[in-house]
């Protein structure tokens, strides 16, 4: 059954043109180009928004910094207390949210709403942290002296994110960066603009209801252009940025120039290295949701196997077997494992991607190719596809947006890691394996140099708990649980004196 979009987008708020820049329940309406929201589902219209001119932005700044000095006072737990209804909020619209990011974005239904889950689980998770933002105390070398720290609020953290995960993203920042006293400007992918609105919505609603004022949650909408006026201004502490290592090249260039602050979360070229000891039947499965999944769309993305020898050949026929039973068509259709890429363009980095693989000597065991006809009209639906190729492949080197599987034979287990490790990117990392030596090899020092290391479960889908990150091109900013929080506040030492004397450090004397 076909969902009623225009019903849809009213449950969240938004209509089929909209204003596109926002600093709470109010806009700025001055003059913009539009942005036309397409879905790669059926390839139609979903809507429109207003570009944020640089007027506007400035009208933004304004509001944000106002209310950075209101905010910052609030006692913690009660930002927290915001945090926690603005969770309750998200609950009431899981299932309307999920379906929008599904429709614009093109993920399953399913994947809609464990992203809208995963906003959820942050929310609760930065209510316990309003409690917990915790310095140390240490013992001062000088009598009759005090030393401890504490964690004060950054100032006004920017968020750029990118089209994959068009909501997450903005939450394990934003709610994060709300507990810690700092206020929000987001500038979403200008690929999925109507899920912002639809967020924006419902945190600007709860700031609004608790009496805040506006510019805690601001909202531009536009592309890089717009992205780089947060990257290029002194009054934005933080630019916490989400997207393509070329995209983080340019806004750690431009926020270092300044000597700002980033937290860059880039792409990954993730491996699950499959060994001889390994539970097939977990692997299998492991290496099919991470490859496929999102139609290869997650930064955690399964990109390569790496397999031992012994067990490749049988790894691969079930690989090849389980591909065979994709199913392949619209995202809201719950039948369906695999929607579409996300444009056109994706669907061309796709296939030359597949060319560049072929040119460079990779064998094909599952074939590619673009999906046509009916069901098919966006032109964004491709088969997931495999190839047997070598590490050093360049393409093979590259983060390819897409549903793309390459598989490495090894012999050595350290081979193993070290081609796992051979790549530019960083981020999540796997190993199959039921021997526990193999495995605590590959989370040593020696081991995977990744920011996520994984035993047994694939490479994608963290869970908010963790810090999560990856290091060389993809950035090494951590997100989201752990101790992430601290990337959103300025640590300040504080030595108190109170003796009567005036002892230096170090035992230095100046005595007069
Ligand atoms: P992208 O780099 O094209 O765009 C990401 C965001 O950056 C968009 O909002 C875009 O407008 C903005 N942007 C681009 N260039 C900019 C510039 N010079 N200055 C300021 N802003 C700029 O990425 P995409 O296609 O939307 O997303 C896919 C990429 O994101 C993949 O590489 C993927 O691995 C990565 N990603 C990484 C993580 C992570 O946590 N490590 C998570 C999701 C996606």
């Amino acid at each position: 059954e076909k969902f009623e979009v225009k019903a849809l987008l009213e449950q969240l708020g938004i209509n089929e043109v909209n204003k596109g820049t926002w600093t709470g329940v109010e806009y700025i309406d001055l003059k913009g180009e539009w942005l036309v929201s397409k879905s790669p589902v059926d390839g139609k219209e979903i809507g429109k928004v207003q570009v944020t001119s640089r007027e506007a932005y400035e009208l933004v700044m304004e509001k944000a910094e106002k209310a950075f000095k209101v905010w910052r006072k609030v006692p913690a737990p009660q930002r927290g207390e915001v945090v926690r209804q603005i969770g309750i909020a998200l609950r009431e619209k899981k299932e309307a949210l999920g379906k929008l990011v599904s429709y614009e974005m093109g993920k399953s239904y399913q994947e809609g709403l464990g992203e809208v889950q995963e906003m959820i689980d942050i929310c609760d998770f930065a209510v316990g942290l309003s409690r917990q933002l915790y310095g140390l105390a240490m013992h001062s070398e000088r009598p009759g002296h005090r030393m401890y720290e504490q964690w004060h609020p950054l100032g006004i953290v920017g968020v750029i994110s990118a089209f994959n995960f068009p909501v997450a993203v903005w939450s394990w920042n934003t709610m994060i960066a709300w507990v810690c006293g700092d206020v929000c400007v987001w500038k979403p992918s200008e690929k999925t603009p109507l899920t912002s609105l639809a967020c924006q919505n419902i945190a600007a609603e709860v700031f609004n209801k608790n009496g805040f004022s506006e510019g805690i949650s601001c909202l531009l909408i536009g592309d890089a252009n717009v992205g780089a006026f947060l990257a290029q201004d002194p009054r934005v502490a933080l630019v916490s940025a989400t997207g393509s290592t070329r995209m983080g090249k340019s806004v750690g260039e431009v926020v270092g120039g300044r000597l700002g602050r980033v937290l860059l979360e880039l792409g990954g070229n993730n491996a699950i290295i499959i060994t001889e000891n390994a539970d097939l039947d977990v692997a299998i499965r492991g290496a099919l949701f991470g490859a496929v999944g999102t139609a290869g769309q997650r930064c955690t993305s399964t990109r390569r196997l790496i397999i031992h020898d012994s067990v490749y050949e049988e790894v691969k026929e079930r690989l090849v077997s389980a591909y065979s039973k994709l199913v392949i068509g619209d995202p809201l259709n719950e039948k369906n494992h695999i929607g579409p890429l996300i444009d056109v363009d994706a669907v061309d980095n796709y296939l030359s991607a597949i060319e560049r693989v072929k040119a460079e000597g990779g064998k094909e065991l599952v074939e590619g190719g673009v999906l046509n006809g009916e069901g098919f009209e966006s032109g964004c639906y491709v088969k997931p596809c495999v190839f047997e190729v070598e590490n050093h492949f360049q393409v093979v080197q590259q983060e390819t947006f897409a549903p793309i599987l390459y598989l490495i034979k090894y012999n050595e287990l350290e081979e193993a890691v070290s081609c796992q490790n051979g790549v530019p990117q960083g981020l999540s990392s796997a190993m199959m394996t039921m021997n526990m030596r193999e495995a605590e090899y590959f989370l040593s020092v020696e081991g995977s140099d990744c920011g996520i290391a994984n035993v047994n479960i694939g490479t994608s889908g963290a869970e908010i708990g963790g810090a999560f990150g990856g290091e060389k091109e993809t950035g090494g900013g951590r997100e989201s649980g752990s101790d992430a929080w601290k990337a959103y506040m300025r640590r300040q030492t504080n030595t108190i004196n109170y003796s009567a004397e005036l002892p230096l450090a170090q035992g230095i004397k100046f005595d007069i």
